[in-house]
């Protein structure tokens, strides 16, 4: 009955004039496409928890589909052409993949630019001691994390350790059902008094995060630090190296347990390293999918976001600019500077990271009617920033003109949102340095829940939404 009832005036006028987002879930209702989706993406999370795991199993999956090493092709003289499928790793850690466009590379690309480097505790240089008869390994934790939630939970340890040869080791332990894991202790409720006391950033010292690592001595009651002995043992006849060994190694310790469904209904998505792996998967299946685009699409996918864009593997690199010249020398018999310059500025990027979703338990931490929403799709932040938009990189209204039409138009789930409430925090991405570049950019992402733990929350509607949105753009975006 209620659905034959005509609308009254002021009902109408309100649907015609106020902007409201909409639940992700009413707007794709084809739930198995979403929980399909899903499970292909936790299968890739377990097997890519780093920065240099995700790279080559991504690379595995673009070579399945085609792509070509563009290195490779350079080296052999091959030429590119419009339809082509290309990648470059950038030193194991980053990784562009590109579909050539039917228009010339200096008319612009179409890019979704995400990273792959998460929060983590690093293994130290010289990390391997024993107290008390027990071994440790001393961390260096890298990224924003709050401390205390690194206790206490079975980790994985993954890396490369680069032998006096120069040859390298891959480590991975504690991902097999069979493996040993490692953890970081904690003490106590009845001992933890004083630290119960403590401002909760003062109570977990970065220098008392040692991983617990062994506790068998060597058999020779004339030597010290017998565990510690017997462990270098252990890993020499494992691997054939000596702690000096460790120095050139880049090891990581991340939460060893898997990716799982959350909720009674299963709607959500709990899981390591889904900041920024979430948009780093669906923007690259995304481009997967894209074939014959008008302009080139690019899915880049950076490292060292989590620690502000450095390095040579960084957003604040010219790795990006590096690969479009090429793209650009390539695909023309002269090349000159002024290409790329070109490309650059005809170029649009989604710069695809992850939102603070608004959470419940905490009072106060948004605006809600500029909030990011757990299950409102994909997260459109037009500026980022802290304390009056300080470091932010904010988008032009004409791009966030584009990028609305472009998500109305193809039925994307979208809700315009701000990282928090005005002087609670903040933060930025890589769209600050893909803007220096000249490149309209926009950070558009999933929202998160319980971002930087060991177990962040995001709703299969959003990863779903973001995989259309980003194929939408990097296919239809004009
Ligand atoms: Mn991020
Ligand atoms: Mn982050």
């Amino acid at each position: 009955m209620d659905e034959m009832k005509e609308k009254s005036k002021g009902q109408k006028l309100l649907d015609k004039l106020t902007y409201n987002s909409k639940n992700a879930w009413e707007v794709i209702p084809d739930r198995e496409l979403i929980f399909s989706f899903c499970d292909g993406y936790k299968a890739f999370l377990d097997k890519a928890k780093t920065e240099r795991t995700y790279v080559r199993e991504a690379v595995q999956e673009a070579e399945k589909l085609g792509f070509e090493d563009l290195d490779m092709m350079i080296a052999e003289g091959l030429p590119i052409n419009p339809g082509d499928k290309v990648y470059r790793v950038v030193r194991n850690k980053a990784v562009i993949f590109a579909v050539i466009g039917k228009q010339p590379v200096e008319k612009g690309t179409r890019m979704v630019g995400a990273h792959v480097d998460c929060p983590r505790l690093d293994i130290k240089q010289n990390p391997l001691y024993e107290n008390t008869e027990m071994a440790f390994l001393k961390t260096h934790y890298y990224g924003g994390i709050k401390k205390y939630q690194w206790l206490t939970i079975p980790l994985a340890l993954h890396g490369v350790i680069l032998k006096k040869d120069g040859s390298v080791v891959d480590i991975c332990i504690g991902e097999d059902q069979g493996d040993p894991a490692f953890t970081i202790t904690d003490l106590l409720p009845h001992l933890a008094k004083d630290q119960m006391q403590k401002k909760l950033h003062e109570a977990i010292s970065g220098e008392g995060m040692n991983a617990l690592s062994g506790s068998i001595p060597y058999d020779d009651k004339e030597v010290k630090d017998k565990v510690k002995l017997n462990i270098l043992n252990l890993l020499n006849e494992k691997y054939d190296i000596t702690e000096e060994d460790l120095i050139s190694s880049e090891l990581e310790l991340v939460p060893a347990f898997k990716a799982k469904d959350v909720g009674f209904d299963r709607s959500m998505i709990g899981a390591y390293g889904q900041d920024d792996r979430v948009c780093a998967y669906t923007g690259m299946m995304a481009l997967f999918d894209v074939k014959d685009p008008d302009y080139t699409a690019i899915c880049v996918l950076t490292d060292k976001e989590e620690i502000g864009s450095v390095g040579n593997t960084g957003a604040e690199s010219r790795f990006l600019e590096d690969f479009l010249a090429d793209l650009c020398d390539m695909t023309t018999d002269n090349y000159s500077d002024i290409l790329l310059r070109r490309c650059l500025n005809n170029s649009v990027m989604l710069s695809a990271d992850v939102n603070a979703a608004l959470d419940p338990n905490f009072e106060g931490t948004h605006d809600k009617f500029n909030a990011a929403y757990l299950g409102k799709g994909l997260a459109i932040l037009k500026f980022s920033g802290a304390r009056g938009k300080s470091g932010a990189s904010d988008a032009h209204a004409e791009v966030v003109s584009r990028i609305r039409k472009l998500f109305n138009d193809n039925d994307i789930p979208w809700h315009t949102t701000e990282l928090g409430a005005i002087d609670k925090g903040g933060g930025g991405t890589i769209a600050q340095f893909i803007a220096n570049l000249g490149v309209d950019v926009i950070d558009c992402g999933v929202p998160v829940l319980s971002m930087h733990s060991p177990f962040e929350i995001t709703s299969k509607a959003d990863v779903y939404a973001a995989y259309k949105g980003y194929k939408a753009f990097l296919k239809k975006l004009e």
